[in-house]
């Protein structure tokens, strides 16, 4: 096995995700992670197809369902909270075989993040300021570790990689952005709750949604179109509060209730819907995957399905190969990149349904749902919309190490 010693940028899904992989493989990797500790909570997110299968394969799923919530319904309800449409949480589950859950972001990524605890070694708190190829390796510096040398360098650092900007270039060349903004947060002991149902209040351009969770907290999120308003500093929170007012400003339901709680919010996240299209995902031996390297937008509901997948793919592909990179990476890029592209395709189609941006396109949103509810067409319109349909290959003969 060549080029053993493996730097992976990031420890969100797809970060945690290869480095389970390549050290089930025998590579040993180390990971160097922004934050100063693992994340929980979050945002809500629906996981399903191909990452499913990975999360299966990692015998994860028992622990999801423990962190997850079963959601009985996708209300949309009017100014008065009343029930105008809705899409059934058992459609979903049945047609995707009850291949499907809901938890937030943060829980998910720290189930996987369990997996390499222990026994990868992980830089927290800590990143990447500079990276330089040499024929026989990659050289790192990083902010407060020490110097070191790589075999391979690979970027799971999400939207905004710190790889992908070194060794490709600057965030503008691939960020393709969609015209939305994207905003949520969570509050203690918010009085309304419809427990089980994902509640979602839109008028043109703009939509809250909200879930109770346990503990007395529910989740809030935004979405709205762009408007064109400049955009707040990137980490400036009370700037970012200050927008999600102005694009709500005047909005009918519960926003005055909402908006109050918004300043208050410790855990507020705030980001541009944008997609990621780079035209190679490595450069000799640095790689990316995950947002960093194909993003499909917040919008999506795919992004952390197709994150543990390409982390998956490229783990199986180094090994497939014996550490001959060049192959591996080229391998990975061939395989995955036209499920990827579809699924970008879907997802910026998927954004205009999800936050019409006219009355019309409102009203008719809310009526297609109507025939969901009609057998058999129902179904067959939800597997249109969100089957997935990518064989995982199988990789076992290449695992070394089971713990
Ligand atoms: C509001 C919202 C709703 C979403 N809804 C869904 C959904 O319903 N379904 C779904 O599948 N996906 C959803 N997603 C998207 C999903 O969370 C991401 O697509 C997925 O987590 C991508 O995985 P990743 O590993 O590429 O990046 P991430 O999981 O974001 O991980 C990147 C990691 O890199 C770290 N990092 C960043 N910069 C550096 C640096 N300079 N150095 C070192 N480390 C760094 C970060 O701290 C983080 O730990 C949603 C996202 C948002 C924000």
């Amino acid at each position: 096995m060549h080029n053993r010693r493996i730097l992976i940028s990031g420890l969100g899904v797809s970060g945690s995700t290869l480095a389970y992989w390549l050290r089930r493989y025998g590579f040993a990797p180390t990971v160097v992670e922004l934050a100063p500790a693992p994340r929980r909570g979050g945002f809500m997110i629906d996981f399903w197809g191909v990452g499913f299968e990975v999360a299966e394969r990692m015998r994860l799923i028992p622990e999801f369902r423990e962190a997850g919530y079963v959601i009985d319904e996708a209300r949309f309800v009017n100014g008065r909270n009343r029930k105008v449409a809705g899409i059934s949480g058992e459609l979903i589950r049945t047609v995707l075989g009850r291949r499907f859950l809901s938890l937030q972001r943060g829980d998910l990524a720290y189930a996987i993040y369990r997996q390499v605890e222990g026994r990868t070694p992980i830089l927290f708190g800590d990143e990447i300021v500079d990276l330089s190829e040499q024929s026989d390796g990659v050289d790192v510096r990083f902010r407060h570790s020490a110097p070191g040398r790589y075999d391979l360098v690979i970027g799971a650092d999400g939207l905004r990689s710190v790889v992908r900007r070194r060794a490709f270039g600057p965030d503008e060349a691939y960020e393709a952005p969609l015209g939305y903004w994207m905003a949520s947060f969570t509050s203690r002991e918010y009085p309304h709750r419809d427990e089980g149902a994902y509640t979602s209040y839109a008028e043109p351009g703009r939509q809250i949604s909200r879930y109770s969770l346990r503990d007395g907290r529910t989740a809030f999120f935004f979405s709205w179109v762009d408007q064109g308003r400049p955009a707040p500093r990137r980490h400036d929170v009370a700037a970012e509060r200050q927008a999600i007012s102005q694009a709500f400003q005047g909005a009918g339901w519960e926003w005055p209730e909402i908006e109050s709680r918004l300043h208050s919010a410790e855990d507020l996240y705030f980001e541009a819907a944008c997609q990621i299209k780079a035209p190679a995902w490595s450069r000799g031996r640095v790689a990316l995957v995950g947002d960093a390297a194909y993003c499909p937008s917040l919008l999506s509901g795919q992004g952390t399905a197709i994150a543990m997948a390409g982390a998956y793919l490229l783990a199986g592909e180094l090994a497939r190969s014996g550490g001959d990179y060049a192959a591996a990476f080229a391998q990975f890029e061939s395989m995955f990149r036209p499920f990827v592209e579809k699924q970008q395709k879907s997802a910026a189609k998927f954004a205009d349904r999800l936050v019409p941006k006219t009355a019309l396109s409102l009203w008719l949103r809310n009526q297609s749902t109507r025939l969901l509810k009609v057998p058999l067409i129902g179904q067959s319109m939800m597997l249109a919309m969100i089957g997935d349909d990518f064989d995982l290959p199988n990789y076992r003969e290449h695992e070394c190490i089971i713990d």
